[in-house]
């Protein structure tokens, strides 16, 4: 019998220091490069996807975005970088939109139809534009071979989204949470870490999910 699987193959493209937003200090980097394999008896033999990059703390364990290396985010005199093309440019507020909702969908490790279905409608109400099964399994793919997680990439995405954008967001967090019935206590809990993330008020938070309702008739 073959032992088919597939693998994620992670490879360090640089080292150095950044100011990383979970642990609010000083940290050691490593920009790792991640590309998903198909393996054969465990040994990677076939690329099967594009190439990822992600920021890993050596500190926290946290992955982040590579935008988190910006100058904006480096602390002054520790500049060992950065000449990023294309990547570095930022993030739309669709891109966000799309990677939020993705992020929820994979943290369970399983996506069900009623996940794809609901995060389709709920896209398309906020942003007023198709999404297509497509894109939103290949994000759904890109944010886990980022190993990105949903409370990092919102730290860096909460510094380039404006007030309104960011309780967009926790609306559709909110929204594909419910889609498999009810919220559970531990989703609730992570949901209110990520409305503090964002500076979203209690009752903004509360209003925000009372409009979500309507969007998931
Ligand atoms: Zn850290």
């Amino acid at each position: 019998m073959l032992l088919i699987g597939s693998m994620n193959w992670a490879t360090t493209r640089l080292k150095g220091n950044f100011l990383c937003p979970h642990c609010g200090k000083n940290s050691n980097f490593r920009l790792r490069v991640s590309r998903p394999f198909l393996t054969l008896y465990f040994i990677p033999v076939i690329p099967i996807g594009g190439l990822t990059e992600f920021v890993e703390c050596r500190g926290c364990k946290n992955s982040f975005e590579p935008i988190v290396l910006s100058s904006l985010m480096m602390p002054t005199g520790s500049n060992t970088l950065v000449t990023e093309t294309g990547d570095g440019v930022e993030a739309s507020f669709e891109e966000d939109l799309l990677k939020a909702i993705a992020l929820i969908m994979v943290e369970d490790g399983q996506v069900t139809e009623d996940e794809i279905r609901l995060a389709r409608r709920l896209y398309e109400n906020i942003v007023e534009e198709p999404l297509s099964r497509e894109l939103l399994g290949k994000t759904c793919s890109a944010v886990r071979a980022q190993q990105l997680r949903t409370l990092s990439f919102l730290s860096t995405a909460a510094k380039r989204r404006n007030h309104e954008e960011k309780q967009l967001l926790i609306q559709a967090m909110f929204g594909i949470s419910s889609a498999d019935g009810g919220i559970t206590a531990g989703r609730m809990a992570s949901l209110i870490q990520c409305q503090q993330i964002l500076g979203i008020h209690e009752d903004e938070f509360k209003r925000a999910i009372e409009s979500t309702e309507q969007w998931l008739v």
